[in-house]
């Protein structure tokens, strides 16, 4: 998708601070972290958001989810405990508009958000 930084930190384009990837996702550090640990998790094709996961195969959307508590294992934070966020939208808080996961932790983390 032309434009889309999630799209060019993909391919590879826009340098990122990888943790982990395979052939349909990557995760690496957000540039700027609200917690000691601070993880972005984006599938490689380009989607824009939760909206628009019906339009995804059912592997894809499997596979994504199942990677999330290994990522979490790699970055340390399995056994202390860690928050997948996805924002979607103006009131949710979405910034980038490719799908992504937070995935946040290091600390206690207030719930509910602001
Ligand atoms: P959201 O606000 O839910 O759309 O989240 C987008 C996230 O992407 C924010 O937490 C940003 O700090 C992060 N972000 C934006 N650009 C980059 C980048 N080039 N590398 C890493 N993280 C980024
Ligand atoms: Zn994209």
């Amino acid at each position: 998708m032309d434009g889309c930084i999630f799209c060019k930190i993909a391919s590879g384009q826009i340098p990122s601070k990888k943790v982990y990837e395979d052939d349909s996702l990557i995760a690496f550090h957000d540039i700027s972290p609200k917690a000691p640990v601070h993880v972005v998790v984006i599938p490689k094709l380009h989607i824009a958001s939760t909206n628009d996961l019906k339009d995804i195969d059912d592997s894809l959307a499997s596979h994504i989810l199942k990677q999330l508590p290994k990522i979490a294992e790699m970055l340390n934070v399995s056994n202390s405990g860690y928050r997948v966020v996805i924002n979607c939208g103006e009131n949710g808080g979405q910034s980038v508009e490719h799908l992504h996961f937070h995935v946040l932790g290091g600390r206690i983390l207030q719930w509910p958000p602001g």
